[in-house]
């Protein structure tokens, strides 16, 4: 098969949809695969890293979706590249149709059938493509909070690891997933004291099994989010209801309780974030502070390391790409009913359901 992977021309985005390992194992497999100029420079892969994996490099962005029956990529195709994407043309890449009509509608026009990363589920109902962003952010969660706790940053002044002598800092976690779960493990490997709230019994006994003694695990209700974020340093949101707006566990009154400097890194802001004061922000511009409570909220966090999130994000993509190529979309969704759960779109038609309630587009 012919595969293209295009440069990502999204505002801010480095990631690329495929590393020089992957064309490799691509052109072992006996595709040929076509890159843009340029497509990884972000991410740390030059053009001629690409060719000596066997890649073919192409000038234009014209070119790649032009001559390839499959498109790799990152993020969804945006305005400029709905017209390039070809009739029959498979296109594998993160999509959240349910999120934008006017891209629904032009991938409908396109007649390209769309498998969406964010829907391909694994045996047990998880999202195996949404993962390692989620690992991503929740690790930066850390590495923004410690830095924003800085004084000069505007935070509390509290080194989080503490100091012989002077008790670590405190971090709050809401939520016990893969965020919560990626925070808290980093929080404790620099020596802060760590709370982590769930409202799933079987993630707070799993988080109790593995994490050391001062990783410390409460139910997560109103009586103890209020109780904590009195003392905590550290806020992390990475609470999650499934294709549901995330639940506002911080009121806006509640920032009153906080000390002057509390750092709230909230990392489901894509999901309308937990705290009630939330709003997205960008890289340029990651923070702002309301009643001396300090917000981190960026929407796309991972898009700030994206040497690392390329690669944790190929990691998990690139089987399905092989299996995909190998055998094409019908067969290898015939075979993989979970892969086939990530077909949103094909031959004209939405064949996911929740997209088409989300557009009130149901009879
Ligand atoms: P997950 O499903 O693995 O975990 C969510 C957890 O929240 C679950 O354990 C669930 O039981 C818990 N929860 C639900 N209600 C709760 C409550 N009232 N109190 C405490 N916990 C509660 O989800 P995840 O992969 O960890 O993702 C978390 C959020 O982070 C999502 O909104 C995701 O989209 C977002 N995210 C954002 C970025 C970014 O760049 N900002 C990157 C990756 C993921």
């Amino acid at each position: 098969m012919k595969i293209g992977v295009p440069k990502e021309i999204k505002n801010n985005e480095s990631r690329v949809g495929m590393t020089p390992a992957g064309v490799y194992e691509l052109v072992k497999n006996g595709h040929s695969v076509h890159v843009q100029s340029g497509a990884g420079e972000g991410s740390g892969f030059l053009d001629h890293d690409y060719k000596k994996a066997g890649a073919v490099i192409l000038d234009t962005i014209g070119q790649v979706y032009g001559m390839n029956e499959m498109i790799v990529k990152v993020k969804e195709p945006i305005e400029e590249e709905y017209e390039m994407v070809q009739k029959g043309q498979l296109v594998f890449t993160y999509f959240h149709f349910a999120s934008s009509e006017p891209l629904t509608k032009a991938m409908i026009k396109s007649g390209a059938t769309c498998i969406a990363y964010e829907t391909v589920e694994d045996e047990d109902g998880t999202l195996p493509l949404l993962t390692p962003m989620s690992e991503v952010a929740g690790r930066m969660a850390i590495q923004q909070g410690a830095k924003y706790l800085e004084k000069p940053a505007k935070g509390r002044g509290v080194l989080l690891g503490g100091v012989p002598g002077v008790a670590p800092g405190k971090v709050l976690v809401l939520g016990a997933g893969v965020v919560g779960i990626q925070a808290a493990k980093m929080a404790a490997g620099l020596g802060a004291h760590v709370t982590i709230l769930d409202i799933n019994m079987k993630r707070l006994r799993y988080v109790n099994d593995v994490m050391p003694p001062h990783v410390v695990t409460e139910f997560s209700n109103e009586f103890n989010i209020r109780k904590y974020i009195k003392t905590h340093d550290l806020i992390v949101g990475g609470v999650l209801l499934k294709g549901a707006k995330a639940p506002n566990l911080i009121t806006r009154d509640m920032l009153k309780e906080m000390r002057p400097g509390t750092v709230i890194v909230d990392v489901a802001v894509d999901q309308g974030g937990c705290v009630e004061t939330t709003r997205p922000t960008t890289h340029e511009d990651p923070i702002y502070i309301i009643d001396d409570v300090l917000h981190y909220t960026v929407a796309n966090m991972p898009g700030a390391v994206p040497y690392t999130s390329t690669m944790a994000l190929t990691n998990v993509t690139l089987p399905y790409v092989l299996k995909l190529a190998n055998l094409g979309w019908e067969k290898a969704c015939e075979m993989d009913a979970l892969l086939k759960k990530g077909l949103n779109i094909t031959d004209g038609k939405v064949v996911y359901k929740e997209i088409i309630e989300a557009f009130d587009w149901a009879e």
